[in-house]
C-alpha cells in the first residue's frame, strides 16, 4: 500500500461493502496486518530508534533487532492497551465512517452489543481524535467567514443553570464558478478580533481574500495580508444567509447534525471534537465511496497519540 498513490483505490486499499468489509477483515490476524501496512507503509520503523528490522514475537508484537525494544502495531494509538479484539474497532469504525451522518454511542453500544455505554461513548472520541490531521493544509483562494451559535440548552425548567450556546466560527472555501470546498471550524470565547482573525491565521493562507460581513472583529485581516471582502447587510433585513450562503449552508447541516444524529447533547466542553468529526465528514462529502472514511480514519488512528478516559472526560 504505497503512501505515495495519491488516491487511495477502492477494493485495493479499502473495502467498499460491508460484505467485503467480512471478507477482508475475517480474523484479527487480518486486521493487525491492515494497520501495520498504514502504520508503516514503507515497512517496519522501530518507535524507539528508528530501526527497520524486527522479528515477530506475538500476534501483533514484534522485537527491533536493532534496539531489542518489544512494540506492537497498536502501542503509541488510539488503539493502545485496548482489551477489545481489532476487528471490533473495525466494526466500530466502519459504522461510523459508512454512515452519511454518522452515529452516537448509543447506537454503537447496539450495534457492537457493549454492556457499557460509557464503552462505546469513549471509544467515539477516541476516533474523533482520529479524524483531524495534524498540520493539515491550509484553505485558500476566496473563503467565507462568519459566526454561528450552536447548541446551549434553553433555561431549565426549574430554573438551574444552563450552558450557554456555544460561538462556533466556520471558514469555508468558495469554488468558482459555484460550490464550496473545504471547510474549517472552530468554538472560540468570544467574537473579538483576537479570536475571530486568530482562527483564520490558522486555517487560512494569507494572500486569500476574505468574505466577512460588516463586523469590526475582522477589521485587522489587512494587517496580515488577507484582502478583505465586506458584505454589509442592507437595512432591509436580508438574512445573512443571502451575503454568505456557503457559512449559512455549513452552520445549517452542523446544527441539525447535533439535533439529529446527537439529539442535542453535546456539551460545550466536548464540542471541538464533534466539529472535527463534522468536519471530518463535510470534507469528503463528494467522495462516492464511504470506504476511504474508513480508510482515512484507521490511517490516522495509527498515527494519533493515546487519550486515556481520564483524559477524554476531564479537558
Ligand atoms: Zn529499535
Amino acid at each position: 500500500m504505497p503512501e505515495q498513490r495519491l488516491q487511495p483505490a477502492s477494493g485495493i486499499d479499502y473495502p467498499m461493502t460491508m460484505q467485503e468489509f467480512d471478507a477482508w477483515f475475517p480474523s484479527e490476524e487480518a486486521c493487525a496486518e491492515y494497520l501495520k501496512r498504514l502504520r508503516w507503509p514503507e515497512g517496519f520503523v522501530c518507535p524507539e530508534c528508528g530501526g527497520t528490522k524486527q522479528w515477530p514475537t506475538g500476534r501483533q508484537q514484534m522485537r527491533c533487532t536493532a534496539c531489542q525494544r518489544q512494540t506492537s502495531v497498536t502501542a503509541g494509538t488510539i488503539f493502545e492497551g485496548t482489551r477489545k479484539p481489532l476487528r471490533v474497532w473495525f466494526q466500530a469504525a466502519w459504522y461510523l465512517t459508512s454512515q452519511k451522518f454518522g452515529g452516537n454511542a448509543l447506537g454503537l453500544q447496539r450495534v457492537l452489543g457493549f454492556g457499557s455505554y460509557q464503552t462505546a461513548w469513549s471509544w467515539l472520541h477516541k476516533m474523533r481524535r482520529a479524524m483531524v490531521r495534524p498540520g493539515r493544509d491550509l484553505l485558500s483562494g476566496r473563503v467565507e467567514v462568519d459566526e454561528t451559535y450552536v447548541g446551549g440548552r434553553e433555561e431549565g425548567m426549574v430554573g438551574r443553570h444552563t450552558e450557554k450556546k456555544a460561538i462556533v466560527v466556520v471558514a469555508i472555501e468558495v469554488r468558482e464558478p459555484k460550490g464550496f470546498g473545504r471547510v474549517r471550524l472552530r468554538q472560540v470565547p468570544d467574537v473579538s478580533g483576537d479570536s475571530l482573525v486568530g482562527f483564520i491565521r490558522d486555517v487560512v493562507m494569507s494572500g486569500s481574500v476574505i468574505l466577512t460581513d460588516g463586523w469590526k472583529g475582522y477589521d485587522s485581516l489587512p494587517q496580515y495580508g488577507y484582502k478583505r471582502e465586506k458584505t454589509v447587510l442592507s437595512s432591509s433585513g436580508d438574512p445573512a444567509h443571502v451575503a454568505l450562503p456557503g457559512v449559512h449552508r455549513v452552520a445549517s447541516l452542523l446544527k441539525r447534525w447535533i439535533l439529529g444524529t446527537h439529539q442535542g447533547a453535546v456539551s460545550n466542553k466536548h464540542l471541538d471534537y464533534y466539529l472535527d468529526e463534522f468536519t471530518f465528514r463535510f470534507n469528503r462529502r463528494i467522495s462516492k465511496a464511504r470506504g476511504l472514511l474508513f480508510y482515512r480514519l484507521l490511517q490516522q488512528a495509527v498515527r494519533t497519540d493515546p487519550v486515556p478516559y481520564g483524559k477524554l472526560v476531564a479537558r
